[in-house]
């Protein structure tokens, strides 16, 4: 430990010495810039006080000379002056510089330093370590040394024991011996030597005794001895044990030393291969850096080479970007221009489609108006009710021989004139419009199709087949299927029409279907086909009528209205089973409802077409007929009555229109009145056998037409419309009795009013 501390203590010494040296260096160092310095401001003061002396030489010389060489020479001092003035900058700027060096100074030592103070802690640490080594050490000796102490106690009391144990040995020896020479001469005196003997022998004992505790004693002693010999044994190993520690320590001592020694080492070489590293990355950074400079040198080149043929192109290109620069510069301004000029002549020309457009509804509508007032004018010219005749041809059915001989003739001018040859003698008719047995389907709904376009304007139109059974009614009305009648045609129109006015109306069209028998009103399309209708007055307080649970069907096409046809026809055959013969003895009734919306005004208009085809009109009150057969012709003479004074009242104006006399009148009061639009197509037979029922019928439909309008001769036309009997018991030819002032039916009477009139609305279309 000693020897470790030693060492230890010279490592710090050297250590310490190394500081010392450092620090001297440090401070000589110091000394030099310090020495430097001084000088540097020493040269500064020369140079400061030379300064002055240029100074004084300049006044001087300007003192002296005042002339233009010495100005020069005064110029020439002054420039000096400057450069010495700028030299003593450099020179302060340089002072600056190594003051602050100095400062920094300290700094760099800082590696050499802080090794120092690691390798002084670690002596620390090692001086710690021997220190306490030392203690223990110091203890220990202290411990031999009271061992050894309490030996040579044990080893003097041990030796005076022995002394003592000796002495007594000799002692009793001696005694011993004593007694024994006693005993022999005690052994010459018998007597009294056995006395002595006994004696002797006591004494012995008591002898004995004594020894034997002598003895014990001893043994106690000698193993007292052994066991201080033990002790000291002990002693002896704890002595080694700690020699052994000593030992250990010391060996721990050098290998820590050897550490200490092997990790300097270990720093140096590391410090050593750092370098050379540095060295290695520093020569090859440069190398590196030399290659890339090359590299670089020749990139730069062929860039200059580049450079110098795109400086053209560049130039070039410059131009042209400036040119479009300012092209799009102005791009927006121009755009915005064009831009407001399109939305204003935009705006403009919108403005001018709305000027038309508004300027185009407005002509339409006053059109419309036109239209309608015109229509009405000419409806109210050709008459707001019209009788048509149509003189079916002979047909298989007439027979042959004298009845079926044809005794109606035409007119070749007059397509309203028709001759009958009855009883020998030729009556003439005139009516609106006359339709020859040649006359197709087409033709007869040509007449009649302006009508039913009323309808979709919002008239309510009635188109009635009056006229013998077998005179062509249900021919005309409903027709056939190759060769349709007025029913299938007039929708067709409507269909056609509301197609063509879809752009700006919304129709829609249903179809009812009635059927009047005996004064009773049944629905054809409905599932009960018995249940009798009632015709009610609405109940919104409007006037108007409506028959509740008339079935109304929606139709579309032509499709649909075959299916209504079908299912009237259905109908009416399950009623009854001779379909001729009932159809002869009811009224049939279409009842076509169009309901309109003008979408651009939102005007609503509802038009009505009724299109009836009636029962016979032969008279059969006069045959003798009874039972049903004369009630069926009480109720038709009664209702074909009723229509023909309403018709007339209302042909006449007359205050009151007596709809209420039947049910067909009063079903039909609201298609009937006001603008409604009535079309009598009177139904003949040309047959020979059936002139007095044509005749009939012809006089009706005269009568029919010629009252008049006109408010002038109105009052003058009044009068009650004759009753079927009546018009049956009229004769031809000649004025009526109940001598009403209308026209007589021979075309000699005709009035020239009306022919005027009637030519005018034919000139008209
Ligand atoms: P109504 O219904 O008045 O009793 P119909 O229409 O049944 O009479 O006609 C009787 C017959 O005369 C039918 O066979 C029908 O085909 C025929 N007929 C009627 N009018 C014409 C006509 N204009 N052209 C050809 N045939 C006709
Ligand atoms: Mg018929």
């Amino acid at each position: 430990v000693m020897v470790s501390m030693a060492h230890l203590q010279e490592e710090k010494l050297r250590l310490q010495d190394e500081l010392l040296g450092l620090r001297e260096k440090l401070a000589a160092r110091e000394n030099d810039e310090l020495s430097r310095s001084l000088k540097l401001q020493g040269q500064v003061e020369a140079l400061k006080a030379k300064l002055l002396e240029q100074a004084q030489e300049i006044s001087r010389l300007h003192s002296e000379l005042g002339g233009t060489d010495a100005e020069k020479h005064r110029d020439l001092l002054a420039a000096e002056n400057e450069r010495l003035r700028q030299e003593m900058k450099v020179c302060e700027g340089e002072l600056r510089e190594l003051r602050r060096q100095q400062q920094q100074e300290p700094c760099q030592d800082c590696a050499h330093l802080q090794e120092n103070t690691e390798l002084q802690e670690r002596l620390c640490q090692l001086q710690r370590e021997a220190e306490e080594t030392r203690t223990r050490l110091a203890e220990l000796d202290l411990e031999v040394q009271q061992k050894t102490n309490r030996l040579a106690e044990v080893e003097l009391r041990l030796k005076d024991s022995l002394a003592e144990r000796a002495e007594e040995e000799e002692r009793l020896s001696r005694r011993l011996r004593d007694s024994q020479e006693t005993i022999a001469s005690l052994k010459s005196q018998p007597q009294q030597i056995k006395y002595i003997i006994k004696t002797v022998e006591v004494e012995s004992a008591k002898a004995k005794q004594a020894l034997c505790e002598t003895q014990s004693r001893n043994q106690y002693l000698q193993e007292q001895v052994a066991m201080q010999r033990q002790v000291l044994k002990e002693m002896e190993q704890q002595l080694q044990n700690s020699q052994k520690t000593v030992a250990q320590l010391r060996a721990q001592i050098t290998m820590y030393e050897a550490e200490l020694e092997q990790a300097h080492g270990q720093m140096l070489e590391e410090m050593q291969a750092m370098e050379e590293e540095k060295n290695h990355a520093i020569e090859e950074a440069f190398s590196r850096a030399q290659v890339e400079m090359k590299a670089v040198h020749e990139n730069l080149a062929g860039v200059r080479t580049n450079l110098l043929t795109l400086q053209p192109a560049l130039r070039t290109l410059t131009h042209d970007y400036n040119s479009l620069k300012r092209q799009v510069r102005d791009f927006p301004l121009l755009l915005q221009e064009a831009l407001r000029n399109a939305r204003a002549e935009i705006g403009q020309a919108i403005e001018e489609v709305h000027s038309t457009n508004r300027e185009l509804l407005r002509k339409y509508r006053r059109e419309l108006q036109l239209r309608k007032k015109c229509h009405n004018e000419l409806v109210r010219l050709k008459g707001n009710i019209r009788v048509f005749g149509r003189v079916r041809p002979i047909t298989k059915e007439d027979g042959e021989g004298p009845e079926a001989a044809n005794a109606v003739t035409f007119d070749a001018n007059d397509d309203a004139v028709l001759h009958l040859l009855h009883k020998g003698k030729q009556v003439s008719f005139e009516l609106d419009k006359v339709f020859p047995p040649q006359a197709s389907q087409e033709e007869v709904f040509q007449e009649v199709q302006a009508l039913i376009t009323s309808c979709i304007d919002g008239y309510n139109v009635c188109i009635f087949a009056y006229g013998q059974t077998g005179a062509g009614k249900t021919y005309t009305m409903e027709g056939t299927a190759a060769n349709p009648g007025i029913n299938q045609r007039a929708l067709q129109l409507l269909f056609s029409e509301v197609r063509s006015k879809a752009a700006d109306w919304d129709y829609a069209i249903s179809v009812s279907a009635a059927e009047i028998y005996n004064e009773t009103l049944r629905d054809l399309l409905g599932k009960e086909p018995h249940e009798k209708l009632e015709i009610k007055l609405c109940p919104d307080g409007s006037g108007q009528l409506y028959v509740p649970g008339l079935t109304e069907f929606p139709v579309q096409c032509v499709e649909d209205i075959n299916k209504v046809f079908e299912h009237g026809h259905v109908n009416r055959v399950t009623e009854c089973t001779n379909l001729n013969e009932h159809s002869s003895r009811s009224h049939a009734l279409l009842i076509i409802t169009v309901r309109g919306l003008d979408r651009s005004t939102g005007l609503r208009t509802t038009g009505k077409l009724n299109l009836v085809d009636l029962a016979g009109s032969e008279r059969v009150g006069r045959s003798g007929a009874e039972g049903s057969r004369l009630r069926e012709a009480q109720h038709i003479n009664k209702s074909l009555s009723a229509l023909g004074d309403v018709i007339y009242a209302l042909r006449s104006r007359q205050g009151h229109v007596p709809f209420r006399n039947s049910k067909l009148t009063y079903l039909l009061q609201d298609s009937l009145s006001g603008d409604s639009k009535t079309l009598m197509m009177v139904q003949v037979s040309p047959a020979e056998k059936n002139t007095s029922e044509t005749l009939c019928s012809l006089k009706f439909a005269e009568r029919v037409r010629s009252v008049e309008l006109g408010p002038g001769s109105r009052k003058a036309e009044l009068g009650s419309w004759p009753s079927q009997e009546q018009l049956e018991g009229d004769t031809p030819g000649t004025p009526t009795p109940s001598g009403r002032g209308h026209a007589s039916p021979s075309p000699g009477h005709l009035s020239g009013r009306t022919t005027s009139i009637r030519r005018k609305l034919q000139t008209s279309g």
